[in-house]
């Protein structure tokens, strides 16, 4: 089974390559994608469950990532797999957002992103899509794709905290992809 790998995994801090036309046709994307679901279900530190993640957190240096919230909440995020995404657009707006990653299990952070932004991507069928995104789904396709090109939100954080410093409900309510 695929598992998260450590935070000094080279994979996490390299520029992933785009998966190819090929890879779509002879299962590699597909198992891929697989095997990225299963690490991220099989995630849940303290009821604490995830809702993203991108290929290289499994040691595969590929631009994928996806998004698939298993909270049963009204608002939870959509589900979407993004093959080769790229962020097309973005909003000046910015705001400060704790975040926290599954690669970085021991510390959290509040990072300076977007506050909307539009991307597009490759769907698991290599069918392009356009997408736009606000609030916490905008932070997390901005997260992700920082990971498609080797940076976790430690480089970019304006503070860092250790996770023992911060309380249960802080953690909950800013996301944890
Ligand atoms: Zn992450």
């Amino acid at each position: 089974m695929a598992k998260l790998v450590e935070e000094s995994h080279p994979a996490l801090h390299t520029i992933a390559e785009e998966v190819t036309p090929e890879e779509f046709s002879n299962g590699f994307l597909k198992k891929l994608v697989k095997d990225m679901k299963s690490a991220l279900h099989s995630y849940n530190v303290e009821g604490f469950t995830a809702v993203a993640i991108a290929a290289p957190q499994i040691g595969i240096s590929k631009r994928v990532f996806l998004v698939e919230d298993q909270s049963e909440d009204r608002d939870s995020l959509p589900s979407l797999v993004a093959v080769n995404p790229s962020i097309i657009k973005h909003s000046k707006k910015t705001h400060v957002v704790g975040e926290g990653c599954l690669s970085v299990p021991d510390r959290y952070g509040a990072v300076k992103r977007h506050k909307n932004v539009t991307f597009k991507a490759l769907d698991e069928n290599g069918e392009e899509y356009e997408r736009g995104a606000g609030g916490l789904l905008a932070q997390i396709i901005q997260h992700e794709t920082d990971h498609l090109d080797g940076i976790l939100f430690v480089d970019r954080a304006e503070k860092v905290w250790n996770k023992g410093e911060v309380s249960d409900k802080e953690l909950t309510e800013a996301g944890n992809e």
